[in-house]
């Protein structure tokens, strides 16, 4: 959605509140699409002081593969961000503020923006995942495999030769 923040920059005391769904079904991160619902946006846009105050309230799910079984998780989120829209920036680099040129601002850009900034580095199902087996890749969430029972220290496995070989 682009909005026009003209009337908000003109005027001191001017509020508009938008809501929509904003589709991020095709937004591909690291080869999953993890927005496959739309996301709820309410935006409310004040103006403050020559600025226009942004604040979004974001509700959306999440649909992850887990870090450690690849098993796709769902996560609910509720977020809020907050801007200040400025048409000009007093210093050089401030994040504080968000210069908008032309006094338009495109919102679906930001707050795509703003979802893929909240997006942990890290999925996992749940914290005591117990991931796949190295081995046999089996999901250890769901079942035991028998890899575990089959591994040997490798220095009894060394011994071993040592007897076997004494033996013959
Ligand atoms: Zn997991
Ligand atoms: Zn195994």
């Amino acid at each position: 959605m682009l909005m026009d923040l003209k009337k908000f920059f003109l005027s001191d005391d001017f509020s508009d509140t938008v809501e929509y769904d904003l589709d991020l079904s095709q937004l591909d991160v690291s080869g999953v699409k993890p927005f496959p619902k739309p996301v709820k946006v309410r935006a409310v846009f004040q103006s403050f002081a020559g600025s226009v105050v942004l604040e979004a309230h974001l509700h959306y799910q999440m649909v992850m593969p887990c870090d450690r079984c690849c098993g796709l998780t769902t996560r609910e989120e509720i977020v809020r961000f907050s801007h200040v829209l400025v048409r000009e920036l007093q210093e050089e680099e401030d994040d504080a503020y968000l210069l908008v040129s032309e006094e338009r601002l495109d919102l679906d850009e930001l707050l795509s923006e703003d979802i893929l900034l909240n997006m942990p580095s890290k999925f996992l199902c749940s914290e005591s995942c117990r991931g796949l087996c190295p081995h046999c890749g089996t999901n250890l969430n769901k079942e035991q495999c028998s890899c575990g029972q089959e591994t040997i220290d490798p220095r009894l496995e060394v011994l071993k030769g040592l007897l076997a070989e004494e033996e013959s």
